[in-house]
């Protein structure tokens, strides 16, 4: 479709980032293109209200990016999921597994309540281990989920397929 060709005119593949051997897919373009930022926004929104969520999650950092404008645009609230340490209040912490070690993810306990349905925002799902972590933490919140929504899913890492369990029938939505 002409979104997508505009969406993926607006990535760039940065070679060999964070480490060799890797292709980052760096969004700043996007970012720095208010046409192409506001057809982002406006797609992730759409899905967020199709969706029947009442809160819009993004993922520290590129999540909050993205997801802040999105929630603003569906009308909903944005919670932060930050790395560890981060947020000063009552947390609830999630760790998850990395190629190299183990990584940690929290959010605001207050932030959540078991009537929301919460959307979760992100521009990449790559090995679909964040997205995960982020979807045990809001069902340990005691909210149900409503989706994940990204911008760009890097098929041959198999997220899709790690994240299927978690999603437990919520659809997981990649522009
Ligand atoms: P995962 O947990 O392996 O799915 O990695 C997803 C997280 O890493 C997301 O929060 C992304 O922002 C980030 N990430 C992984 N690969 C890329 C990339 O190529 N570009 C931008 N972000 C990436």
């Amino acid at each position: 479709t002409g979104i997508e060709e505009l969406l993926l005119s607006r990535i760039r593949d940065v070679q060999d980032y964070p480490e060799p051997g890797v292709t980052f897919k760096d969004i700043t373009p996007l970012l720095a293109d208010p046409a192409a930022f506001t057809v982002l926004t406006d797609a992730l929104a759409e899905i967020s209200v199709r969706s029947g969520a009442t809160k819009i999650v993004g993922l520290e950092a590129r999540g909050f990016i993205l997801g802040a404008p999105v929630a603003v645009r569906a009308g909903l609230g944005f919670i932060p999921v930050r790395k560890a340490g981060k947020l000063p209040g009552a947390t609830l912490g999630q760790t998850y597994d990395l190629e190299y070690g183990s990584a940690e993810i929290e959010v605001h306990a207050e932030d959540l309540s078991a009537d929301d349905r919460v959307m979760v925002v992100d521009d990449v799902l790559a090995t679909g281990g964040t997205a995960e972590a982020s979807l045990q933490l809001i069902r340990r919140a005691g909210a149900r989920v409503a989706g994940v929504a990204v911008l760009m899913e890097l098929g041959f890492l198999g997220g899709r397929a790690r994240l299927e369990p978690a999603l437990e029938g919520a659809p997981l939505e990649a522009l």
